[in-house]
């Protein structure tokens, strides 16, 4: 620790610690020896004793009262100086006389008188003035009498002399005494001292402990500054941010205020309103009851309509003459207007034969013979798909109202039925066909009539029937392309639903659903053709849709199946020509297909003629639709036709099919409600 670093406390306690011998050494140290060690300052206080008794020094004027004369003289061989104190012995005659008479005198005229420098001394007259005269040999007395006179005067100076040696003694004494006080005092400081100097140590430590403590408490001072600082800073920033708050807040509240304005308006309105919408619930309830009642009413009529037109249609469609096929003669195919003229719809078709072994009397061809035929529809050549089905969309309505419809397409091989059904290559939506449109709008219908409170859902399967045995179309995995085959059943004993087993019913909700069920049963057929060739001709394809409906909040419920088939060629095998093994097999599919169709057309007849037995079971195929056939059904037939002449025959012979089913009428048609 540097000293100018020390404590108030401990500089006024070292300065009492110097000052203290300062101030007691002159009053307890009067010895003459002690004198040498003193400064000049020192001396000239010995000089002048009674000058500083006066001024109350201590113990100091106690020893020179009671030592007057000792004092005195001590400060005389101080005057003079040491060495000349030892020669007063020595000295003689008036040397000591004068030395005497000093003292006498000084002895007389009392303490006080301070003593004088040797040079400025006056004598005393009596010795002064008293020279010594030296006396004659002779005088031998007188000698004596000088010699009396001399020794008195060193006797009377011995007695001084002793009793000043006494009163030396008791001064010595006495400044032993004062000595040993005096050590006994100083030990008593030393001690004080140590302890004092302990104390100081102590307090020193304790000053380097509270300078640590400080050192530590300023740290901590500063550290707690920048705290200080930093939290006002913040302070500062919350204070900015609170106000920023306080104005969002004011600016909300003045929002709020707005709002419950607006509120309190908007819950009035919404009052009324409220009592509006209940009056609107009457309202809707009302016209919900009778737009039930329309919809019931509609239904009814729409049957109405249907039965009109006929339970049983045949609609008659020409394909177009395809690129790199040969164009037909003019008049080959003609397709008359009706009584209304262009503005009806046509529903005839003519179709000329010349016939090459017919020959007339003069040897020229015989005119062709005409053949004509009238349908319900006639679509000639090039009628679009969207115009077909528009037809068709009506019994596509019936089906979703409860009867069961089904849709056949008859004809040659060729003549366009599975474009009729399916659509044509490439999946280009111009040229799609009955099936995706019809399950498109029966999708669209539901959802209309879902506003209605009817639910429905459909569940889709698709088989062929080949030489009278049932493949499932939409076979996946390892059945693919084989499509195991599958056996058709009653739904339950007593039920009047039937179900093929093995076949996959799949449900669908939209049109790509159906999509993706139409690509699946082309690969089948694919596939089952490397197998066999062209049986997809020679096989009867049958999509049907189970359609359901349910209006939960009446109790009713509806459902129908929708059937769509594309039969097999209708082409009959030449009997002219010679049977080989090929032939044979060919012969027994031919059969197969012509008994099934003959059968179709049998069950037909006896419908129409409301025969007690319908021979259903004598195909695979009017078996399977026989629920689609019945009293209640509808039914559409389309004849496809092919328009080259070479085709000719098979037309007719088509044609000739399609119009025997058109003239039948089937029962009147009842919807299947439960
Ligand atoms: P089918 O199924 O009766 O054997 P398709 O439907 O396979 O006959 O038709 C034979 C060919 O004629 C196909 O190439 C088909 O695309 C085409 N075709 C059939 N009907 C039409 C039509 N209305 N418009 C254009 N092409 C047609
Ligand atoms: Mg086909």
């Amino acid at each position: 620790m540097e000293p100018q670093q020390r404590s108030p406390l401990l500089e006024v306690k070292g300065n009492t610690e110097l000052k203290r011998p300062l101030v007691k050494a002159p009053s307890r140290l009067p010895l003459p020896g002690s004198r040498f060690k003193r400064g000049p300052d020192q001396m000239e206080d010995a000089l002048e004793p009674e000058k500083k008794r006066t001024r109350g020094l201590g113990t100091v004027p106690k020893v020179a009262t009671s030592h007057p004369r000792a004092t005195v003289l001590t400060t005389v061989p101080q005057t003079q100086g040491q060495t000349a104190a030892p020669k007063v012995p020595k000295k003689t005659g008036p040397r000591c006389s004068t030395a005497i008479a000093t003292v006498l005198k000084n002895q007389k005229s009392g303490p006080a008188v301070p003593a004088q420098k040797p040079g400025t001394a006056a004598a005393p007259p009596m010795l002064v003035g008293k020279k010594p005269s030296k006396r004659p040999a002779w005088d031998l007395k007188g000698q004596l009498c000088d010699l009396n006179a001399e020794l008195k005067c060193y006797r009377e100076r011995t007695q001084i002399l002793d009793r000043e040696n006494q009163q030396l003694r008791d001064q010595l004494k006495e400044a032993q005494q004062q000595a040993t006080a005096l050590g006994a005092e100083r030990r008593t400081l030393e001690g004080e001292l140590a302890r004092v100097q302990a104390e100081a140590e102590q307090g020193q430590q304790e000053l380097g402990n509270l300078r640590a403590r400080v050192l530590e408490l300023e740290e901590r001072l500063g550290t707690q500054e920048a705290l200080v600082q930093e939290l006002q800073k913040e302070q500062l920033g919350l204070q900015e941010e609170r106000r920023g708050l306080a104005a969002r807040l004011e600016e909300q509240e003045r929002k709020l205020q707005t709002s419950e304005a607006a509120l309190s308006g908007s819950q009035a309105e919404v009052a009324s309103l409220q009592q509006e919408a209940v009056a609107q619930a009457a309202l809707l309830a009302e016209r919900g009851e009778r737009l039930h009642g329309l919809e019931m009413e509609r239904r009814r009529l729409h049957n109405q309509l249907q039965e009109l037109k006929g339970n049983i249609r045949v609609f008659c469609r020409v394909r177009p003459v395809l690129p790199g096929e040969a164009t037909p003669p003019p008049g080959f195919l003609l397709f008359p207007s009706g009584p209304g003229g262009l503005s009806d719809l046509p529903t005839r078709l003519s179709l000329s034969r010349s016939d090459e072994r017919r020959g007339t009397l003069s040897g020229a061809p015989a005119p062709p013979t005409r053949h004509d035929f009238s349908f319900d529809r006639v679509f000639p050549p090039g009628s679009g798909q969207d115009e077909v089905f528009e037809e068709i969309s009506m019994l596509v309505q019936s089906a979703l109202d409860g009867y069961p419809v089904c849709i056949f397409a008859y004809g040659q091989t060729g003549s366009g039925k599975t474009f009729t059904m399916e659509g044509g290559p490439g999946g280009d939506p111009q040229v799609e066909g009955l099936i995706p449109r019809a399950l498109r709008h029966l999708f669209s219908m539901a959802q209309e009539l879902s506003g209605q409170g009817w639910t429905y859902s459909f569940v889709a399967s698709y088989v062929e029937i080949y030489n009278e045995t049932v493949r499932d179309l939409l076979a996946t995995g390892t059945r693919k392309g084989q499509g195991g085959e599958c056996e058709i059943r009653r739904a339950g004993p007593g039920s009047e639903e039937l179900t093929v087993t093995n076949a996959r019913y799949v449900p669908v909700s939209c049109e790509k659903e159906v999509e993706a069920l139409l690509h699946l049963a082309r690969q089948n057929r694919a596939v089952a053709r490397t197998a066999q060739n062209e049986r997809s001709s020679r096989s009867h394809s049958v999509f049907q849709l189970q359609i359901s409906g349910e209006h939960a909040a009446r109790g009713l419920q509806c459902g129908a199946p929708l059937s769509l088939v594309d039969l097999a060629g209708s082409e009959r095998l030449d009997p002219g020509l010679a049977l080989g093994p090929g032939e044979r097999e060919r012969l027994r599919e031919t059969q197969a297909i012509n008994s099934s169709l003959s059968t179709l057309g049998l069950v037909i007849m006896a419908l129409s003629n409301k025969e007690s037995h319908i021979p259903y079971r004598n195909s695979k195929l009017t078996y399977l639709l026989q629920n689609s056939l019945g009293g209640s059904a509808k039914m559409l037939m389309f004849v496809n036709i092919s328009p080259l002449e070479e085709n000719v025959s098979e037309s007719l012979n088509s044609l000739r099919f399609a119009s025997k089913v058109n003239q039948c009428v089937i029962g009147t048609a009842q919807a299947n409600r439960k």
